[in-house]
């Protein structure tokens, strides 16, 4: 008895001695980038429809969220507070180069960023391009206005710092966390003006779920990305002209030379079925790469590719193909490309990779 007393007070102190030299836990340090948004919008009272985004601050955001202590030691900034409607090329840049300054420093596990839903597909490709980092940065937003009965941006910040927090998310690139469902990057886009279960990634599926901060992860994107990608804004100041013409039935070529003669470097055509377009455009889809305007072609429809030499002859017109990238997201890596090539084969070798 007396042994056996002697046997638990010594494993007792073996305990204690080994975990006093363990390092204590220290929870991830998480920065979260606020943008505006509807997840930052407010409403004169919590029933109506009509709203305006990008009204209240990272702090309000955070203070709604008192639950992240559970989950990280979180810390916010305010980069802009728009409507994501007035994204722009000089905040994408902002934007760039401050997470690239954050995840370049050892304190900084990972990074949240709040914007709105209308464009966050266009700048979570964009930072997929050009963040240079394998670890985590994840976006999200909301649909309904903070002030809103039910708003989902409470939750959806909460699920974004678990995702943003937790070491698998690394190396997957830049994830869209919204309504308890991740997604990548380059597969998500908004499919309803007002549903909160807006997003989807019509042709590779989610990168996984989160349900409470409790995530599971299905899958990796294979395309290029983030410290895998060869895009560097080092230097660079601003971006080039990208517009993007949106075809249809009985189409007026003559916008496609306007946006030339107004100094498009790069056109995208949002074709119909496979990228397809008028007799008529096609015309001045040569004349505009006869003046060495890049063109690519994506597709007005939700999912599928756009497939090179399908109806369209890319050789003979002197054009890209987009593969799954829609039009808001093929204009993005044009844009990049375009800071380095005007070639179009080359660009087509970028759009194969990313
Ligand atoms: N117009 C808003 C925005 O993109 C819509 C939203 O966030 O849901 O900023």
């Amino acid at each position: 008895m007396k042994h056996s007393r002697l046997l638990v007070l010594a494993l007792l102190a073996l305990v204690a001695a080994v975990s006093s030299s363990l390092p204590a836990y220290a929870a991830p340090d998480i920065t979260i980038l606020a943008t505006g948004g509807t997840i930052a919008g407010s409403a004169e009272t919590q029933t109506q429809a009509g709203y305006t985004s990008g009204q209240v601050g990272v702090e309000t955001l955070l203070a709604a969220v008192p639950q992240l202590k559970e989950l990280a030691d979180v810390s916010g900034e305010q980069v802009v507070n728009v409507g994501s409607q007035d994204m722009s090329d000089a905040i994408w840049l902002d934007l760039a180069s401050r997470i690239n300054t954050l995840l370049a420093t050892k304190k900084t596990e990972g990074i949240v960023i709040t914007h709105g839903t209308d464009t966050i597909e266009e700048t979570a490709y964009f930072l997929n391009l050009v963040v240079d980092s394998d670890k985590p940065v994840v976006m999200t937003a909301a649909m309904r206005p903070s002030t809103a009965l039910s708003a989902d941006g409470p939750l959806n910040i909460y699920n974004a710092v678990a995702v943003a927090a937790d070491i698998r998310a690394s190396g997957r690139g830049v994830l869209v966390v919204a309504n308890d469902d991740i997604h990548s990057a380059r597969a998500v886009t908004k499919t309803n003006t007002t549903d909160v279960q807006t997003f989807v990634s019509p042709e590779r599926g989610l990168i996984g779920t989160t349900l409470y901060g409790k995530n599971t992860f299905f899958r990796t994107p294979y395309r290029a990305h983030t410290s895998g990608s060869d895009f560097s804004l080092k230097g660079v100041k601003a971006l080039p002209r990208v517009d993007i013409i949106y075809m249809h039935a009985n189409f007026s070529a003559d916008i496609i030379d306007a946006a030339v003669a107004n100094g498009a470097k790069g056109l995208v055509i949002a074709g119909v079925g496979n990228g397809n377009m008028t007799t008529e455009a096609q015309a001045a889809v040569a004349r505009a790469t006869g003046a060495g305007v890049a063109v690519v072609r994506s597709s007005r429809v939700v999912s599928g590719a756009t497939g090179r030499n399908v109806e369209t002859d890319d050789d003979k017109l002197g054009t890209v193909a987009s593969g799954e990238l829609n039009p808001a997201k093929a204009r993005v890596l044009l844009k990049l490309a375009l800071l380095t090539t005007k070639d179009a084969s080359d660009i087509q070798a970028m759009f194969d990779k990313y």
